[in-house]
């Protein structure tokens, strides 16, 4: 082959080449235009649903915050009625009654606390729900708190004719800070519980500090000898209106929101409860909480809001009353008709 011959034939297999190379890069191009405008679309959905999402979001907001305006305006109107029922009750009992009308007042006061109860846990589960638990920190006495749940369980076993008894570790430092209205609400609910299933021997209500390294660290444990909750139910009574049908535990229920309110509320506060029971030997339930050590309190009553050492003399005073509702001013003017001031 001669050298012209040659260099046309290199000349035909680079031109070759250069076409193909070409029509690669056009197809490179393309698949990357089209990359791009899916890169477009992409951009465009993500954006779509992050706004739909927000949307949702604040919809969500609205909603739960039109719920707790509506419960925050039933609480009171449904609690107003039903509490000036129950001071109107409270004041009944003091005149002059024959046996019968007296059983008909009791049951119509039991009845009203009742529903009073079973009002109160529905709202305040349903304040808990919408996102609207609190904890506070006020300093406060251990060993005083203790007195106020143990006076309601005294007060309690003695109606049944059961046992009850306290007992707090010696070594424990008593000044504490923490939501003692919350603390206090829950050791409630569990002495109230343990009462109710409880029908012969004792309930018990112990505080131990300490676990493991923690100084800051109580343990409440309530204990007592009544019915006990089955294996399988024992996880499921913390969930709400969760209720165990077991021989009498029906009539004695509530509305099955005490154990789930008390969860949330150790839960919010930081702290663990559990559970221990056998079927007929009774229940122990656990509230481990961390509160950390403080000065000695300054005086305060339990619930947290601080009073003043000295006591003010109530006479001579004149007390303004105001109320939009009549009804209630009248039971107020009754409550207070006894004590020496004017109204
Ligand atoms: P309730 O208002 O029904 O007592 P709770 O949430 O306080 O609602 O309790 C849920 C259920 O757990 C109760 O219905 C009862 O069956 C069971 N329970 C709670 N505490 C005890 C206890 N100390 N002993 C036996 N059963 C209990």
């Amino acid at each position: 082959m001669s050298k012209e011959e040659r260099l046309k034939h290199l000349l035909e297999a680079a031109e070759l080449e250069i076409g193909y190379l070409k029509r690669r890069v056009s197809r490179m191009e393309k698949r990357l235009l089209r990359q791009e405008k899916l890169d477009d679309i992409n951009r465009h959905q993500s954006k779509w649903a992050m706004q739909q999402l927000e949307q949702a979001r604040k919809l969500a907001e609205q909603a739960s915050l039109a719920k707790t305006d509506f419960l925050a305006s039933m609480s009171h109107e449904i609690r107003t009625p039903l509490n000036i029922v129950l001071g109107m009750g409270e004041l009944l009992e003091n005149t002059d009654l024959d046996q019968i009308q007296s059983q008909y007042l009791q049951s119509l006061r039991l009845s009203g606390e009742h529903l009073l109860k079973l009002i109160n846990d529905i709202l305040e589960f349903s304040r808990i729900e919408s996102g609207i638990v609190e904890v506070t920190h006020n300093s406060f006495c251990i060993e005083d708190l203790l007195a106020e749940v143990a006076a309601m369980g005294n007060h309690l076993t003695r109606e049944k004719g059961i046992e009850f008894s306290l007992s707090l570790d010696k070594s424990l430092d008593n000044n504490r800070s923490g939501d003692s209205r919350k603390i206090k609400q829950v050791l409630i609910n569990l002495v109230g519980n343990a009462v109710k299933y409880t029908d012969s021997g004792r309930v018990r209500l112990s505080v131990i500090g300490s676990r493991g390294d923690d100084p800051e660290s109580i343990t409440f444990i309530i204990s007592d000898t009544g019915i006990g909750i089955p294996d399988d139910k024992q996880t499921l009574i913390f969930e709400q209106f969760a209720q165990i049908e077991q021989g009498e535990t029906q009539e004695k229920s509530g509305v099955g929101l005490g154990l789930a309110i008390s969860k949330r509320l150790v839960v919010a506060m930081g702290g663990q409860i559990q559970i221990d029971s056998q079927v007929g030997r009774g229940s122990t339930f656990t509230v481990h909480l961390s509160l950390p050590l403080t000065e000695q309190p300054p005086l305060t009553s339990s619930d947290g809001s601080e009073i003043s050492a000295a006591e003010p003399s109530l006479s001579p005073l004149k007390l303004l009353v105001v109320d939009d509702i009549y009804l209630n001013f009248e039971v107020i003017k009754n409550y207070l008709k006894d004590l020496p001031v004017t109204v």
